[in-house]
């Protein structure tokens, strides 16, 4: 049941935290930190992920943020203004935050990604508010391989590494609705979601909120935390309140939890930086999705990208839809090598062998 949640991630988009002129919304901050300061004594655990550093940094710097470049720049000077609105907001209420900024590359390099779960795990027991921002001033953004370049997405892999209950993305809009409410005006809020299906995921095209992320970023995010057994729900931080009224069903939307993915598969599943591809065939394919089988040499088709063993690949089928992932047991130079030859030929191919597997079963998700 959502009101039993105990663990709470909370994100809060620029668009909720910033008026008009494009100066930080004090009104609004101060009221989530009352509400949130009110969870909190009720025995939550909260995290927080804030997004507003660009924009209040180009506000002060006056520049435009048109570039990579100008937006890291502009991140590191509001970050530091964003996180003292925050950390004085909670020492009102006798509340100690911590600042955590957070790349990619902290979720997908599994020591990185254990070492930040047990410094956020230690934040908590010491009744410490996290809040978290992408580290924006060295997220190399640019770079394809990168899996998360919005809050939504960063706020899902927080919510579902933490092994948190719930996540609350606030945004300026009620939730998500049965068609553009700002086209529409007979647009109706859709209240509850028990599966993101491709028809639900057709409604967010098109109804973008401004910011780095829209609704397809918030559906994503809602994805990975369902898929992980969490709640999520999306809710306007203009209504009044609103925190505190997170836990009823008739307000924003709440998507219900659907699957729960053991850590590990999570780790693999949505935290990665894609070091490589697979194509496999259709035998293997099937192995996979229906036998629960794990990936051997003989069904690889095509190697692609430059990969080290103990690094995530994708793997897909021979239309290019990625249907697995997962970590490789060899390099991919190797692979080359073995690709479409029995396991038993292995040893004969490379001098050596790691394991009949290239992706062992443990180390395998479908998505
Ligand atoms: N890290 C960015 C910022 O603080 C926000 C990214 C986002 O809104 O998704 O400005």
């Amino acid at each position: 049941m959502i009101e039993n949640s105990k663990r709470i991630v909370f994100k809060f988009g620029t668009n909720i935290l910033r008026n008009e002129q494009g100066d930080i919304s004090l009104s609004h901050l101060y009221s989530f930190i009352e509400d949130i300061s009110y969870l909190y004594k009720q025995g939550k655990e909260i995290l927080i992920v804030t997004s507003g550093a660009v924009g209040l940094g180009a506000k002060k710097l006056k520049i435009d943020t048109s570039s990579t470049t100008l937006k890291q720049a502009a991140a590191s000077v509001g970050q530091p203004m964003l996180m003292g609105i925050w950390q004085d907001g909670f020492e009102k209420y006798g509340i100690t935050t911590a600042q955590i900024l957070l790349t990619e590359e902290d979720f997908s390099n599994r020591k990185k990604y254990l070492s930040l779960r047990l410094t956020l795990h230690k934040l908590l027991e010491n009744k410490v508010i996290p809040i978290i921002n992408q580290n924006d001033a060295v997220s190399p953004s640019e770079l394809e391989h990168v899996s998360f370049s919005d809050n939504d997405k960063l706020s899902a892999l927080v919510a579902s590494k933490l092994d948190a209950d719930l996540l609350v993305m606030v945004s300026d809009i009620d939730g998500l609705f049965d068609k553009n409410p700002k086209e529409f005006k007979d647009a109706k809020l859709i209240s509850k979601v028990e599966k993101i299906t491709p028809s639900i995921e057709k409604l967010a095209q098109g109804a973008s909120l401004g910011g780095r992320g829209g609704m397809i970023t918030k559906l994503t995010g809602a994805k990975v935390v369902t898929s992980s057994g969490l709640y999520a729900k999306i809710v306007n931080g203009k209504t009044p309140n609103i925190i505190k009224k997170i836990f009823d069903d008739n307000t924003g939307t709440t998507f219900y939890p659907n699957q729960n993915l053991p850590h590990k598969k999570r780790w693999i599943a949505y935290a990665t930086n894609i070091m490589g591809k697979l194509t496999v065939n259709d035998g293997a394919k099937e192995a996979i999705i229906k036998n629960q089988k794990s990936l051997l040499s003989v069904g690889i088709e095509k190697v692609e990208g430059n990969f080290k063993r103990g690094e995530i690949i994708s793997i897909v089928d021979f239309d290019g839809n990625e249907f697995a992932r997962g970590v490789s047991c060899y390099d991919s130079e190797d692979i080359k090598k073995i690709q479409g030859k029995h396991s038993d030929k292995i040893i004969e191919i490379l001098g050596y062998k790691y394991d009949d597997d290239v992706v062992i079963k443990d180390n395998l998700v479908v998505i």
